[in-house]
C-alpha cells in the first residue's frame, strides 16, 4: 500500500509543531519536521546546523538545497511506512515544486493540506509568551501553560528558553515570509481541493481532535 502523504500549514506559532507529534504518534505517521531537524543540526553543531543558524536567527529560509538533503534522507529511510507528516515543508511554491518531484521518484503524492488558520494578533501574543525547554522540546505559554515551578521545565527541571526567532522583531519577519511566500501554497491545495481548514484559535486538544477526525 502506498504510503499517504499529509502537509501541515499555518503561519508561525498555529501550533503546527504540536500538532504534528500528536497526530503522527495517534496516527503512526513518519514526522518530517524540516524546523526541528535543522535545529538539532544547530545543537550538534554539524556543518550544516552552522550555515543554517545565521538564516534561523533571521527568521529568513535556510539555503533549500540543505533543506533537501535532510528530507529526502528521511524520506528514503522511512520508505513503506504507513504515511508522513510535514511539518515546515513546503514553505513556497518552489519548494513544493521540489517536493513533487520528490514525491514522484518514490511514486507518491499529497493526499492532503491540513491548514492550522490562525490571526496574526494571535500568533504575536502566543510566540512572545512562547518557552521550550531545551532538552526534551516540551512547550509552554508563560500566560496559559505555565510550568509549575517558575521557568523551569515540569519533566526535566531545567530552566526554558525563549527560541531565538521568537525575539518580537524575528517574529514580525517571519509572519510577513509566512503571507508573503508560505500562504499561496493554501491557495494551491485549494484549487487541488485538498486542503482541510482548521480553526488554529482553540485550544490544542479541540485543534487535535478535529484534524484527527479528517484523516
Ligand atoms: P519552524 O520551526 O518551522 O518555525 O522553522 C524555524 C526556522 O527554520 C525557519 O524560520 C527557517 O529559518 C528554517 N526552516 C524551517 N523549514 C524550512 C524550509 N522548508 N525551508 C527553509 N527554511 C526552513
Amino acid at each position: 500500500m502506498k504510503s499517504k502523504i499529509y502537509i501541515l500549514i499555518g503561519p508561525p506559532g498555529a501550533g503546527k509543531g504540536t500538532q504534528a507529534k500528536n497526530i503522527a504518534n495517534t496516527k503512526d505517521f513518519v514526522l518530517i519536521s524540516t524546523g526541528d531537524l535543522l535545529r538539532e543540526n544547530v545543537e550538534k553543531k554539524t556543518e550544516l546546523g552552522q550555515i543554517a543558524k545565521s538564516y534561523m536567527d533571521k527568521g529568513e529560509f535556510v539555503p533549500i538545497d540543505l533543506v533537501a538533503k535532510i528530507i529526502k534522507a528521511n524520506i528514503q529511510q522511512n520508505l513503506g511506512k504507513n504515511g508522513f507528516l510535514f511539518d515546515g515543508f513546503p514553505r513556497d511554491l518552489s519548494q513544493n515544486v521540489l517536493l513533487d518531484g520528490m514525491l514522484k521518484e518514490f511514486d507518491l503524492e499529497v493526499d492532503k493540506v491540513i491548514y492550522i488558520d490562525v490571526k496574526d494578533e494571535a500568533i504575536l501574543e502566543r510566540l512572545t509568551n512562547r518557552r521550550v525547554c531545551p532538552k526534551c522540546k516540551k512547550v509552554y505559554h508563560m500566560k496559559f501553560n505555565k510550568p509549575k515551578n517558575d521557568e523551569l521545565c515540569d519533566d526535566c527541571g531545567v530552566p526554558l528558553i525563549t527560541r531565538d526567532d521568537d525575539k518580537p522583531e524575528v517574529i514580525k519577519n517571519r509572519l510577513a515570509t509566512y503571507h508573503k511566500s508560505t500562504h499561496p501554497l493554501v491557495e494551491h491545495f485549494e484549487k487541488l481541493g485538498k486542503v482541510i481548514r482548521i480553526n488554529g484559535e482553540r485550544t490544542p486538544k479541540e485543534v487535535e481532535n478535529e484534524i484527527i477526525s479528517h484523516i
